[in-house]
């Protein structure tokens, strides 16, 4: 450190001495603990406990003492870590041993039916539902714990977390801390979650106990807030209860996908940065009111307990307010050195008490995020403020999202497989409306609670700063090469983190600097240890993944947040059960299947085995056939013209035409279930469009090109597994850049044919076929597809 910075700083002699990590290895150890414990067996879990447990003892016992040497402050600091490693670790432990005693598990592997007494324990998430088809069930989300089961003649208590799925109606208005009663199929879970199981519920649920007096006023606060909002533009009227309370449910859906695209999701979830704003506005005000020095901190208080009733008091709400609060204390701190420590003790308290957070994206997101604010931000400030040419706000402003964008991209790149180039710009310019959208949205809240009728004229204020943030992401999210792929898998996410350190270090050797080393570090071997336990599949940002289930066809479409769109579902129950479990898809909203043939319609069954399915669909031909099977609804005809909306997909039906003149006047010598196998168009909200073609046959290939259609995209599924009946001209007019193929290795058909193959090559179309590589996973944006494959 320089000579004139120390005379600069009298006062802080401290910042040439390394940064305050006493609690890092506490904070890693804990971190780690949390995330191996669900995946150790029982006995396992034990002896890491009773191991850390002997060590740290060991390791202090040993210190001599009165040492001061940094050598045995390090030693005191490692041998504290194991004994809170041990800690957290014997806390997972009896968590997971207390979910996975009592019924449940038994009844969920059983997938028995069960009369269930369950107490709701958070908001219930919508699935958004299948637009354009009737009977089509929309469907929820929503955990809850099971505090009594009644099944096979008994009659047991429990305390067991689970996720609900719901495809009734009154679930979507029930509040945290509502006893429900209700009869639901119990079956196990995909991934490894808190919950033990999941229930599928068909039916309304009855409500045996009303929620407790604090959720009820959170509830009414909410429902006066967005009552108080009502008469605002859409997007300002969805923006203002999630930038005060994480309430999405009025956003429109266009404006959360912008959001995403241009980084600023973030802004709409309770998170830390909201209470970090609240108290940064409170305590200015209170100092500048004269408040006196023991009022403040009790103001403080005050204010963090008003956002947690506000945006209701659960872990993800009660997680943010703390780590809010470590924030603010960490910026308050007069050391620099001293200035992670808050966030290190809020890290070991926070998995002392909740060891699934190891597990968590958002937690590790909020983690980096804080520590790159409280260690980057006021030195960046300083010295950017310093050159004359920027004023000190405006370098805050900058500082703020550039260092929370750099520390959490190696973190978002696992989710979305993409790089957001226009993140730091679209912070930068909605920062200065995030403050003032937070609190006056706050002050909308409190009083619609008194004064509806005043609470309107305020929320008038409050649209004007979410309008802009609205601009911002709209804008932004339309700029080109808005996002850039990147591979979502840990290699990806560390050469992310190591390009980001080398274009800072090159930038301003800030990153040398102990404290960020321990913070890039931290969450980064905790995510990395998720894809060494689970190896890289699916990879992130999928879109369209071809199941190798034999001689057949099983494509799976992401639809967003664990949901999927199933075309097809191959001749085996059990090859697609595994294709979606592998794929962690839990909910179904839609089932398309082509046509009636075994080799696409007899894994159905396994569709429905484990998920919750929303609606089935098929051609009028196969209507009979589909029927008949293991459907786990009732099937619904579609035909050209249809356009199903389920989640971030559109697909747009293509073929066949709408009554039996047009399939009749096709070749007689040709399959007519073939040829009436249903085409559609699948449209990502990316852009990438997907070609799927059933097993349509030449005469309907060119009747359908014929018909005046646009089948140009990305990706095609080629017709009939490849096999040699194509039409030349068909092959050619989707201008895909890959092919994909579903055939069973070495079946007696020949699929797919030497003929197509060469055909489809002289495209300039990639091919990967299942029967060769199996499970095929595609992603990417229009020009620029990837593929991945994976053989189970
Ligand atoms: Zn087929």
């Amino acid at each position: 450190m320089s000579r004139a910075r120390a005379e600069r700083c009298p006062h802080e002699p401290a910042i040439d001495r390394p940064a305050d990590l006493r609690l890092a290895p506490a904070a890693a150890g804990a971190w780690g603990a949390g995330f191996v414990a669900p995946v150790l067996p029982l006995g396992g879990r034990w002896w890491l406990v009773g191991a850390l447990t002997v060590l740290g003892t060991a390791g202090l016992r040993l210190l001599p003492a009165g040492g001061r040497s940094t050598r045995h402050a390090f030693a005191a600091s490692c041998a504290l870590g194991l004994l809170v490693t041990a800690a957290v670790a014997a806390v997972a432990t009896i968590g997971l041993a207390r979910a996975s005693t009592g019924p449940i598990p038994g009844l969920a592997a059983e997938r028995a039916v069960a009369d269930l007494e369950l107490r709701i324990t958070g908001d219930a998430r919508a699935v958004r539902a299948t637009v354009g088809l009737p009977g089509a069930a929309p469907m929820l989300v929503l955990p809850a714990v099971v505090e009594g089961v009644r099944a096979r003649g008994e009659r047991w208590s429990t305390s067991t977390p689970v996720v609900v799925l719901a495809t009734a109606s009154g679930w979507a208005e029930l509040l945290p801390s509502t006893r429900v009663q209700v009869i639901g199929r119990l079956g196990p879970t995909t991934r490894i979650t808190r919950e033990i199981a999941v229930v599928r519920v068909t039916q309304p649920p009855s409500v045996m106990l009303e929620p407790d007096l604090v959720q009820r006023v959170a509830g009414d606060i909410r429902a006066g807030l967005r009552s108080a909002v009502s008469d605002l533009a859409p997007d300002p009227r969805g923006l203002v209860p999630g930038v005060v309370v994480g309430d999405e449910r009025l956003m429109p859906p266009d404006l959360v996908t912008d959001a995403e695209t241009s980084g600023l999701t973030h802004l709409t979830a309770v998170s830390g940065a909201n209470v970090t704003i609240l108290l940064a506005v409170v305590l200015t005000a209170a100092r500048w009111l004269g408040a006196r020095a023991y009022a403040i901190p009790a103001l403080g208080l005050v204010a963090i307990v008003a956002f947690v009733v506000l945006a209701r008091p659960q872990p993800s709400v009660l997680r943010a307010a703390v780590m809010g609060a470590a924030v603010v204390v960490g910026l308050g701190v007069g050391a620099r050195r001293r200035r992670l420590a808050p966030i290190l003790v809020t890290v070991v308290v926070l998995l002392l008490v909740d060891p699934w957070l190891a597990r968590s994206y958002g937690f590790a997101l909020s983690v980096l995020a804080s520590g790159a604010i409280v260690v980057l931000v006021p030195g960046w400030t300083e010295r950017w403020s310093s050159r004359r040419w920027v004023p000190a706000p405006v370098a805050a402003a900058l500082a703020v999202p550039l260092a929370a964008s750099m520390a959490c991209a190696p973190v978002v790149v696992l989710l979305s497989a993409e790089v957001s180039l226009v993140a730091v710009l679209a912070n930068v310019l909605a920062a200065p409306a995030v403050a003032p959208a937070t609190v006056l949205g706050v002050l909308v809240a409190v009083i619609a609670v008194f004064w509806p009728a005043a609470a309107r004229v305020v929320a008038e204020l409050a649209g004007l700063p979410a309008a802009w943030i609205a601009v911002v992401a709209r804008w932004c999210a339309d700029l080109p090469y808005a996002t850039v792929p990147w591979p979502g898998d840990a290699r990806g996410a560390l050469t992310l983190a190591a390009a980001t350190a080398v274009g800072a270090v090159l930038a301003r050797r800030v990153l040398a600097s102990p404290p960020l080393a321990a913070l890039v570090v931290l969450p980064l071997v905790a995510v990395g240890a998720t894809q060494v336990v689970a190896p890289g599949w699916p990879s992130a940002g999928w879109r369209l993944v071809v199941c190798d289930v034999g001689q057949g066809d099983g494509l799976v479409l992401a639809a967003g947040g664990g949901s999927a769109v199933v075309v097809d579902t191959g001749p085996d129950p059990a090859a697609i059960d595994d294709c979606l479990d592998d794929l962690g898809v839990e909910h179904v909203p839609l089932v398309l299947l082509t046509h009636g043939h075994a080799d696409h319609i007899d894994g159905l069954g396994g569709v429905g085995l484990d998920r919750a399915v929303g609606a089935v669909a098929t051609g009028a031909v196969s209507l009979a056939e589909v029927a008949a099977g293991a459907t786990p609804a009732e099937p619904i005809a579609v035909a050209a013209g249809d356009v199903l909306e389920v989640g971030r997909l559109r697909l747009t039906v293509l073929w066949p035409p709408p009554g039996p003149t047009a399939l009749s006047r096709l070749d007689p010598e040709e399959s007519v279930e073939n040829n009436a196998s249903v085409v559609v168009l699948v449209e990502d909200v990316d852009g990438l469009r997907i070609l799927l073609t059933g097993d349509i046959e030449p005469s309907a290939q060119r009747a359908l090109l014929a018909s005046g259609v646009d089948p140009r995209s990305d990706v095609v599924k080629v017709a009939h597994h490849g096999s040699s009946y194509q039409d030349p001209k068909f092959l050619r007019s989707n201008g895909a850049s890959l092919a994909v193929i579903s055939a069973g290795a070495d079946n007696s058909y020949g699929h797919p044919s030497v003929t197509t193959l060469d055909a489809l090559r002289s495209t300039g179309a990639q091919v990967r076929r299942t029967d060769q590589v199996g499970d095929i996973a595609v992603g990417g944006s229009p020009g620029r597809v990837w593929v991945t494959t994976w053989a189970r």
